[in-house]
């Protein structure tokens, strides 16, 4: 595929920015910087690519990185065999943008758009989430049982965090699961979900208390990494979401300024 758009920050302050600092608040790596009432500008050496200030400029001023045209591209080039994995938010993301309320899920509807358009095959991100699943629990039994690793496991599925991580911690890479992808590893554990900043729970496994927490913000990770560095952490496994409530909030979903969800 090209890659004409590779030298494109994922991220950027168009023109029609007001100056209205409201992103500065909402940015969790304070990246993005200006004068009031000046155009403001985006330290790429500490953006996470999360988009939340795309998301929440009132003004509409962030723009992101699009790969349209060489996705048409490639769908109208006859010696390339196109398919598509379709991560989770999506499919309730698709049904806003299009006027449904809120909530409503177009998997299906997605898939046959998806076929229509020229895609061969269309592949669902909660298959390989199966796969992630055995294999990050299973390395967080090894980690436990076995003292195969440090502990407090962290989670790794989210881009934004893993960046965060390397950029600010890279002696932490020990404590970060090494399973790819794991979106939904706490099906399990739905009852510690919720939008506060920092929930835990602790669960029973075979007469094993194992201490689990979801953490959403990276500025809300911070205590809880000092924590580890400090050997204060009482948790096993944690997992890290950059967007409010996860991926369902992220920087690629419909812009709402009018609703609390
Ligand atoms: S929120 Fe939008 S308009 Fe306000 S300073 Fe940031 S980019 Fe500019
Ligand atoms: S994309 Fe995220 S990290 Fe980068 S400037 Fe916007 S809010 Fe900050």
């Amino acid at each position: 595929m090209s890659t004409k758009a590779d030298s494109k920050p994922i991220i950027s302050v168009t023109p029609d920015c007001k100056g209205c600092d409201h992103c500065t608040e909402i940015c969790p790596t304070r990246a993005i910087q200006g004068q009031l009432g000046e155009r403001h500008h985006i330290d790429y050496k500490n953006c996470v690519n999360c988009g939340q200030c795309l998301i929440n400029c009132p003004f509409g001023a962030i723009a992101d990185m699009t790969m349209v045209n060489q996705v048409k591209e490639a769908l109208q080039d006859p010696n390339k065999y196109v398919v598509s994995q379709c991560a989770p938010a999506v499919r309730a993301a698709l049904g806003e943008e299009f006027g449904m309320p809120v909530g409503t899920l177009v998997k299906g509807k997605m898939f046959a758009a998806l076929r229509k358009l020229g895609v061969k095959q269309v592949y669902d991100t909660e298959f390989t989430a199966d796969l992630t699943i055995m294999e990050e629990g299973t390395e967080l039994i090894e980690r436990i049982l076995h003292g195969k690793g440090p502990l407090p496991q962290f989670t790794s599925c989210c881009p934004a965090w893993i960046k965060y991580a390397e950029d600010h911690y890279p002696k932490f890479f020990p404590y970060l699961s090494s399973a790819k992808s794991p979106q939904q590893m706490f099906g399990e554990f739905q009852q510690v979900r919720g939008f506060e900043a920092v929930r835990d729970a602790t669960i029973d496994i075979k007469g094993t208390p194992v201490r689990v927490a979801i953490v959403h913000g990276l500025k809300n990770v911070e205590p809880l990494i000092n924590d580890v560095m400090n050997g204060r952490s009482r948790y096993h496994f944690i997992e890290v979401m950059n967007c409010p409530g996860g991926c369902v909030n992220g920087g690629g979903q419909p812009i709402r300024h009018d609703l609390a969800i």
